[in-house]
């Protein structure tokens, strides 16, 4: 049994005033929702302050992104040990990432081994953009970013990912993919291609998200779907009654 997760993805919004406002809004309603793990990402300067008010609760902390280095002249970055002292998981390969930094599959594997080198989740984002899905390239697409970036990890690392589907034509655009779409990339290609580096039983047992225009109205429908485990959340994870919503729906 994969158990439910659901992570927000608050992007570089939230001042540390503005973040704080939005956990005492949120945790009252999602510490006791059981059953699903929950997790909150803000940016890097909120991250101490989000820290110390989940204490005693169950939600975790994320960070959005790390550097693979341990440290060293490399000016605005954060070092995976950094992220470490105060969080549990980190998003990495997020398609803003690749699409805005220059995120390749090769960077977002020195991350993968960083980030399980400091005993961190990592919550791994792939997903084809609107023209590779039109040229009817996804397979293709996924398939490499999970080759690619999981390169040379064991099956015990493989046991501790997360993995996120995010088609990049639905981040924030209002315009989800079908939770049956969605399910069939997460079971014919993303779940195969972890089959292929780590065999059948791991493939089955770590959790695939489903991120990408989901809001509370239509969250159920893609939990629903046998191999979404989940959602990554960015817009709606700002708003507290939408991301209590879609925890509500992992749930069950
Ligand atoms: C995301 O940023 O990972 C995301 C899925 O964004 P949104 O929910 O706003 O589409």
């Amino acid at each position: 049994m994969r158990t439910p997760f659901v992570a927000g993805n608050w992007k570089m919004n939230n001042t540390i005033e503005q973040a704080r406002q939005l956990v005492v809004n949120l945790v009252p309603e999602i510490k006791n929702i059981s059953g699903v793990e929950k997790v909150l990402c803000p940016s890097f300067t909120s991250l101490m302050a989000v820290s110390a008010m989940l204490v005693g609760t169950d939600i975790g902390l994320g960070a959005q992104n790390m550097h693979w280095e341990a440290s060293g002249a490399y000016t605005g970055e954060v070092a995976p040990s950094m992220v470490a002292e105060l969080c549990k998981y980190v998003i990495l390969g997020h398609s803003e990432r690749r699409t805005y930094f220059g995120e390749t599959d090769e960077t977002v594997n020195r991350k993968l081994k960083a980030a399980l080198a400091n005993h961190l989740i990592p919550i791994v984002c792939v997903g084809e953009t609107l023209a590779e899905n039109e040229a009817s390239r996804t397979y293709e697409v996924v398939t490499r970013q999970i080759r690619e970036g999981l390169k040379d990890l064991t099956a015990n690392d493989g046991l501790q990912l997360v993995i996120a589907y995010e088609p990049v034509w639905a981040i924030g655009t209002g315009r989800a993919a079908t939770s049956e779409g969605a399910n069939a990339v997460v079971a014919d290609m993303i779940r195969p291609a972890l089959s292929a580096l780590f065999g059948p039983v791991i493939a089955q047992s770590v959790r695939v998200l489903y991120g990408g225009s989901v809001t509370g109205a239509n969250a159920a429908e893609f939990f629903a779907r046998p191999d979404i485990d989940g959602a990554l959340v960015g817009g709606a994870s700002l708003k507290p009654n939408e991301f209590i919503k879609i925890v509500q729906a992992a749930a069950g």
